[in-house]
């Protein structure tokens, strides 16, 4: 699709809007965002018939319903999504329900606007799917739109991000060139985060890190995800946890477990962190951005665990490195307590200590 990248960008959105033809556009954002949404409807002028804020987090299908619904009361020929992966999400299930092509202004670092992957929850469950009528025609990357991004979900988020590097290095259809994007991207990310977190309305590292969300999104679209994703998948649907926290509790030692069978990846997360273990670096920036580092931390108990593991192990699933029950419950059980990740995924001793730790 089109890019358009830069401080000040979003003065093209009428632009963009218009090479596509479209002349009635509904603007999506979420309720807390609405004074964005009509700021990007003022200045869209006539070509903006009405502003929807009811985007929320995994695009429950009411709310995607309710989408739908207004832009076919509106007769809406298009959306502008304005907003992070949530208001993104809602834009591609409008797309999926109507075909209407969107227009999409990311101001977080999901990278969902370069993924043709689509989410809707309904009663607690999450199903994906891909389908090219979602993908976005046109992305506006404005990073001025992130400065008021708070520090912690600026790094969480970011670090969601880098999750989709890792594993896009070490997926079974990764390319020579998704490889160099993915490479690119954790650097980018892992350059940009700290400085984001010490400056948030310093625009040369807002600039960075979206720089770096938009390449781990290209990678994230382009290649199949592996056993950190499903891992968040299961804890997030079975446990109702934060998703990006989750990412980045559990990114360390997925790592640390698959970079052993993944030496190309390994090889080019080095490079990327500078560190000689990456796993290690991982669960270093985690620390250095004030980012909970343990499940515990999350409000799992230990005894849901057990579950988890279950729950992975009940659907196949890709992977670089074949996880049978205990690597996998042994892997939960140090992100549950936070300890330094270990590519044996065995339970360090430290396990019984920490785990007095408060939930
Ligand atoms: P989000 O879109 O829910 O945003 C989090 C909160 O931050 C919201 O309240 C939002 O209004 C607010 N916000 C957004 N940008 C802001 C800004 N610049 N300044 C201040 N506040 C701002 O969260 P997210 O992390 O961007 O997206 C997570 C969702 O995206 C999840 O549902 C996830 O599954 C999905 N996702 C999908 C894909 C895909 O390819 N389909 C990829 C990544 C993530």
């Amino acid at each position: 699709m089109r890019v358009l990248f830069g401080s000040g960008r979003l003065a093209h959105l009428p632009d963009e809007v218009d090479r596509l033809g479209l002349r009635r556009v509904l603007v999506l954002c979420t309720p807390g965002r609405r004074e964005l949404g009509q700021r990007a409807a003022e200045l869209l002028g006539d070509a903006a018939i009405g502003v929807f804020d009811g985007a929320r987090m995994h695009v429950p299908v009411d709310v995607a319903e309710a989408g739908v619904a207004e832009a076919r009361r509106l007769d809406a020929d298009g959306c502008v999504a304005i907003g992070g992966g949530s208001t993104i999400g809602l834009a591609k299930a409008i797309a999926r329900d109507t075909g209407l092509p969107s227009v999409c202004v990311p101001t977080t670092y999901s990278g969902s606007e370069m993924t043709p992957v689509w989410g809707l929850t309904e009663d607690g469950d999450k199903r994906t799917g891909r389908d090219p009528v979602v993908l976005p025609r046109s992305v506006v990357y404005d990073p001025e739109l992130t400065v008021g991004l708070a520090a912690h979900t600026s790094a969480a988020s970011g670090v969601n991000a880098l999750a989709h590097a890792v594993e896009a290095l070490y997926a079974p259809d990764v390319s020579p060139v998704i490889a160099l994007l993915a490479e690119e991207a954790a650097r980018s990310l892992a350059s940009a985060l700290p400085a984001v977190v010490r400056a948030p309305a310093d625009v040369t590292g807002r600039a960075l890190a979206l720089r770096g969300a938009w390449l781990a999104g290209a990678c994230l679209g382009a290649t199949t995800m592996s056993l950190h994703h499903k891992l968040c998948h299961v804890l997030g649907g079975l446990l109702d946890l934060p998703h990006a926290e989750t990412h980045t509790v559990v990114l360390p030692h997925v790592a640390a477990f698959n970079l052993e069978a993944a030496p190309r990846a390994a090889a080019a997360l080095r490079r990327a962190l500078g560190a000689d273990d990456p796993a290690r670096a991982l669960y270093e920036l985690n620390r250095m951005l004030e980012l909970p580092s343990s499940l515990a931390e999350l409000g799992v108990a230990r005894a849901d665990l057990s579950a988890a593991a279950d729950a992975v192990l009940a659907r196949p699933y890709i992977n670089p490195r074949q996880a049978d029950r205990d690597a996998v419950l042994g892997l939960l059980q140090n992100a549950w307590a936070g300890t330094v990740p270990n590519a044996a995924a065995e339970p360090l001793p430290a396990v019984a200590a920490i785990s007095t730790r408060s939930i």
